[in-house]
């Protein structure tokens, strides 16, 4: 017995998810299942697949008695009460009545299994809550970045999916699904129509839908919809996906406002050069020219150096009045016919026809020894903070005659071995 007890406890030591220690407790037992009481759903769970709830009556019973009698047996099975100091924390239901010699040893081991379950349950909580904070990261990533709502909403929908994995998840956008492609319940389109602009978080009677309406600068611009294939919503994710629906909701309507100021523009606000979308048109133009005329062209990609630290130093205001200088700095320093524009955040590209590698090279030196000397006076945003300066890093490459795109991709792995090798460098490829 002394031998199984050091086995069992060696082994429940290693086991380091639910199966795992159900399995070890089925090698010692003839464990028929483990389930979990659940506080905020109020109901038994099984402990090796968290999802599924139990709502059997005569199960939830059993448990309230165990409170009491720590060992119970019903219909040829047998439960056993898992604590926590005094407190039931679930059972363990085995296939028949236990026998003296085992009921002994499970008397001895159960403080360990005990233990270890209450272990498993608090990573699997802690990962949860990792897992929401790494959601949230990403999702301010991409408002960050990125504005196609094309490729934001599926971001969105599978990291909600991720996160209340037993729910079917729907966006809807403008009462229209978006996200996943199907959804056949009607009952869904009936509920989202009663939304409005003040509307907050709705749940069905049964508990079965939710409804997390999107709602930025008091528009409601559509709905995250969660539906029960089991378990209902528990309070801790019902307050994730509220907080998920308002950081959605932001970046959505941004990048509705983006897309419809694109529509129109082809200089960048900030900047006043061309945005990404004009540069690629450039981009086409020079090269197709370069290559009937047999004319040489170069690029320069530019990026601000520990751009991400002037920000978290000085705030967003600061970061956009650097931005604009840097690209003041550049544009003073080109000819008529170079062409600038924003590639992405605070990188920029440069075409520069007529020029070949080593007088690109000039060009660029001359970029960075411009912007390291400036003493840009941030004062207007930061009282008591007179000047500032930033240095950039810059990748050139020459067109080639070959594919369009891969001069500029060549001065952006340019721009990377900068950036590697120390910034506030030109670098050629
Ligand atoms: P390095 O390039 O030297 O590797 O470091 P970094 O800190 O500049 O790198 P990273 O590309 O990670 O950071 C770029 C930052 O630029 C992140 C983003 O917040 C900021 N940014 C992008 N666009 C804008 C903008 O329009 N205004 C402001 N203020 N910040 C911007
Ligand atoms: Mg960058
Ligand atoms: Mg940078």
């Amino acid at each position: 017995m002394l031998d199984n007890l050091r086995q069992i406890f060696s082994f429940l030591n290693n086991a380091h998810n639910a199966q795992t220690i159900v399995s070890v407790i089925e090698e010692a037992f003839p464990l028929n299942a483990v389930y979990i009481y659940d506080s905020t759903t109020e109901t038994l769970r099984d402990f090796s697949q968290s999802w599924k709830f139990i709502k059997s009556k005569e199960l939830n019973e059993i448990f309230e008695k165990l409170s009491t009698e720590k060992y119970i047996t019903f219909k040829n099975r047998s439960y056993y009460a898992l604590f926590n100091n005094d407190k039931i924390i679930g059972m363990l239901e085995f296939k028949e009545k236990l026998h003296e010699k085992l009921l002994e040893f499970l008397e001895l081991s159960i403080f360990c299994i005990s233990l270890k379950i209450q272990n498993i349950i608090l990573t699997e909580r802690m990962q949860k809550n990792i897992d929401f904070h790494d959601s949230m990261k990403n999702i301010a990533k991409i408002i960050e970045t990125q504005y196609e709502t094309n490729y934001i909403i599926p971001i969105i929908g599978e990291m909600i999916d991720k996160f209340v994995s037993d729910h079917l998840v729907y966006i809807f956008i403008n009462n229209k699904l978006v996200w996943p492609s199907s959804c056949k319940d009607n009952k869904i389109f009936e509920l989202i129509k009663c939304l409005n602009n003040k509307s907050e978080y709705v749940l069905t009677p049964d508990k079965k839908i939710g409804l997390f309406p999107l709602i930025s600068e008091n528009k409601l611009l559509g709905c995250i919809v969660t539906k029960s294939t089991e378990s209902i919503l528990s309070e801790k994710e019902i307050e994730y996906l509220e907080q998920l629906s308002t950081q959605a909701a932001t970046t959505i309507n941004r990048a509705n406002v983006y897309a419809e100021i694109l529509k129109h523009a082809t200089l960048d606000a900030l900047t006043g050069f061309y945005n990404r979308r004009q540069l690629e048109e450039r981009i086409k133009q020079e090269v197709s020219s370069a290559k009937r005329h047999k004319r040489d062209l170069c690029a320069i990609m530019t990026d601000i150096d520990f751009f991400k630290s002037v920000n978290d130093t000085y705030g967003h205001s600061a970061g956009d009045l650097v931005l604009k200088t840097v690209a003041r700095i550049i544009k003073s320093q080109l000819r008529d016919y170079d062409t600038a524009g924003r590639y992405g955040g605070e990188e920029f590209v440069i075409l520069l026809p007529f020029t070949k590698l080593d007088e690109a090279e000039l060009v660029a030196e001359r970029l960075r020894k411009a912007v390291e000397e400036k003493k840009i006076d941030i004062s207007k945003i930061v009282p008591n903070k007179n000047d500032i300066s930033v240095t950039i890093s810059l990748g050139i490459s020459q067109y080639n005659n070959t594919e369009d795109n891969t001069f500029i991709q060549n001065a952006d792995k340019a721009l990377y071995k900068a950036k590697e090798s120390g910034r506030n460098k030109v670098c050629k490829m």
